[in-house]
Formats: structure tokens, sequence, C-alpha cells
């Protein structure tokens, strides 16, 4: 008994010291290649002796390599040892980033979060120095796109740029190049009938080389599927809900006998949509079981929860350091629903609390993988693909009150 229990707490104790040991090798990067202790112990917010101590055990075993006269830490010839063959072209903390999220499978506090970035008001302009710093940190995000531009004009997206802008797609395919998800907001910024979503999702393919995995709809789209009124189920939400957004029957793309049809192709080629939004960053506390198979809704193979933070201050505000904290310590994941054209970049530059609260976050242990694969990671560990009645009850109501919450917060804004 007492053995098996010391044995239990030694095993614990090497699965941190080594989860520790990944940190302190992830700090490093192309852009970082040698760092003095004080900066070590800066990022990984542990204490310089602590610091040196895993730094010193590091530099024996050869991860890391100590400069002489800087006394400056590099990373050693074993971290080729850690199996890490591809490590000469990939970032360490992507190459390491399974391995820690393993050992955090077993030790609990990790955070996982990915960004979803809808297309809403982007161009190259207002978005690429966000992306280039997701990239540096380490973080891949997913992009929606509009395969197509939107001839008959549009009141509030007209600035935003698609596909058929050269400059654009060359962009959106380099990111798909560097590791990012491309995928779909609908054909346009405006309503689409059947003809133009086919003729997005086949020009999507041709100028993407696959067709998308995932769908968010988009605004006041008629084309949006199981939208407005028809997103809940509980009849008093569904009353008043009514009553603020456009009554039912407006949004069709999932009726077969409406011009903006396209319930078919979504099945066909879609693999996951977003349904309900929250304002909480710990999606795990609210919607465990994503992604799930609604047979109410049964056109979208797998629907997907999010946190939504509209612009860059809803976004700083969703990364306070009180919540990175709790996400972490509850080994919780998040999908944020956000739209980097709105606020992010201003002068060619990133919100400075926005990139600090981004910093932050990825210098914590975790994951900040594409929506695709925090969707399929998630979908590898359960047994079962639905939803229990009680998790969608509560997900509703939760979804009208923070839905309220933010509304109030718009207004006083
Ligand atoms: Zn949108």
């Amino acid at each position: 008994m007492l053995a098996g229990g010391a044995g239990a707490g030694i095993h614990v104790e090497q699965i941190r010291q080594s989860f520790r040991g990944l940190a302190i090798l992830a700090v490093f990067g192309p852009d970082r290649p040698t760092l003095g202790i004080s900066e070590l112990a800066g990022e990984l917010g542990l204490t310089r002796s602590t610091t040196h101590r895993y730094a010193a055990t590091l530099a024996t075993l050869g991860y890391l390599e100590q400069d002489g006269p800087t006394r400056r830490y590099r990373l050693g010839p074993r971290v080729l040892d850690l199996g890490f063959s591809t490590l000469g072209s990939l970032e360490l903390r992507e190459v390491a980033a399974p391995h820690l999220r393993r050992l955090t499978d077993t030790t609990g506090p990790t955070s996982n979060l990915a960004i979803r970035d809808d297309t809403d008001v982007a161009t190259v302009d207002n978005i690429e120095p966000m992306y280039r710093l997701l990239e540096r940190l380490g973080m891949r995000a997913t992009k929606t796109v509009w395969p197509v531009a939107c001839p008959e004009g549009s009141r509030n997206f007209a600035t935003s740029q698609t596909l058929e802008d050269p400059e654009y797609l060359a962009f959106v395919r380099d990111l798909e190049n560097r590791g990012f998800e491309v995928t779909w907001h609908g054909a346009t910024m405006e309503s689409s009938k059947r003809e133009r979503t086919l003729a997005g999702l086949e020009r999507f393919h041709e100028l993407i080389g696959h067709y998308p995995r995932i769908h968010a709809n988009h605004a006041e789209n008629r084309e949006n599927l199981y939208w407005g009124t028809e997103r809940i189920d509980q009849p008093l939400l569904k009353f008043l809900f009514g009553r603020m957004a456009h009554p039912p029957g407006y949004f069709v793309g999932h009726r077969k006998d409406s011009p903006y049809w396209w319930g078919d192709l979504c099945e066909r080629h879609i693999l996951y949509a977003r349904n309900l939004t929250f304002g909480d960053l710990n999606l795990a506390s609210i919607n465990p079981s994503m992604p799930y198979h609604d047979p109410a809704r049964p056109l979208v193979r797998y629907w997907f929860s999010s946190t939504d933070a509209e612009d860059a201050s809803a976004f700083a505000d969703l990364l306070h350091p009180r919540r990175q904290q709790a996400l972490e310590a509850q080994g919780g994941f998040c999908i944020v629903a956000t739209h980097i054209g709105k606020g992010y970049v201003r002068n060619s530059l990133v919100d400075p609390l926005v990139e600090e609260r981004l910093a932050m976050l990825a210098r914590r242990p975790g994951w900040f993988p594409t929506v695709g694969q925090l969707l399929d990671w998630l979908r590898e560990r359960r047994e079962a693909d639905t939803l229990s009645a009680g998790e969608w009850r509560r997900m509703q109501w939760r979804w009208a009150r923070d839905l309220m919450v933010r509304k109030w917060k718009t207004r006083r804004r």
C-alpha cells in the first residue's frame, strides 16, 4: 500500500519534471536561438533558481548547451534523440506539442485552444500581421474564406476581399502551406442561391486543392442552415428569440424546397459546423461532448460550439490572465470565434494588448492547433457522437444568457 503510494508519487513527479523540461525546450525557436536564465524564467513563469535547476539538468543530459563566456543556453544535440526527425523544418513548439499534450493527458493542466477567424471585412492588410504573430508564437488557426465576389454589392461587408482578389488568394494559399487551415463561410458575403453555393464550392476546390471541412453560418445569409430560431429547441427560448431575430422560415439552406438549399452539399463536403456560441473560455465545462451529431439537424455531420469574441477588444478581454489560468487549470479546450479583420491590426501592427495576451497564452503548456485538428482530437477521445438531452438543454439556456450579456456589453461600449 505504502510502496504503491510512493511509486505513484514518483510517477507524477517525473511527469511534472519532464513536462517542465519540454516546456523549457519549447521556448527556443528560430527567432530565439539562445536564452539566458532570466529570460527563460520570465517566459515560463518560474523562479530563477527553479529554472536554473532545470536548465542545468537538461544541459547535463545534453538537451541544452551552455555558451562559455555568455552563460546563455541553446538547444543541444540530444534534442534530436527525442524522435523529432523533422525538426529541421519545424519550430520546436510544434514538434513538442503532441508530446506535451500526451503528458498533460495524464497530468491534467493544459490549455487547448483553436482560433476560428471568420472572413468578415478581412483584407490582406488588416489581417496579415496577426497571422505572422500567430505563426511566430507557434500557434495555428482556421481561416474561413469567401471563394467568389458579390457583384450585387453588400451593405456591411463590401470592403472584404475574396478569393477573386489575386493578392488575397496568394496570401490564403501561403497560409495553408504554413499549416493554417482554410475553410468555408458560405460562397460569398450575401445570400447565395444553390447555383452560387455549388459554383463556390467547386471554385474553392479548384483554388485551394480540396473541399472545405468546416462551415460557419454567416450573418443574415438566407442559405444558413438550421439558423435563427432553428438553432434551438427550447420552446420558450424559440419564442423569445423569434421576436428578436428573423421569423422561422427565413434561413432555409437545409430546406430542399428552397432556392437556397445546399443541405446535401453540406452533408457531402462539410465535416464540422458551428452552432451555439458562449462567453466562457472553457468550452469543456459547457459542451464536453463536442463535436456531436444532432439527429434533429441531420444534414450537419458534427456540430461544435465556439466562444464568441467579435473583435480584437473582445478577444483581449476573453484572454484575460485569470481566464487563461482557469482554462489551463481545468485542462479545458476552446474554439474562439472571432474576426481578425476587426481591429486586430492598425498601421500594420497587432493591437498591443492582443499581442501581450497571446504571447502569455503561448508560454503556457498547451496546444494551439487548427479547429479541424482540435475537433479530430476531441472526437478520437470520446466514445459516442451523441449529446445528452441534459447537456443540450443546459447549453441552450447558457447560450441565451451569454447572448444577452454580450448584447448588453456591446450597448455599453
Ligand atoms: Zn461572418
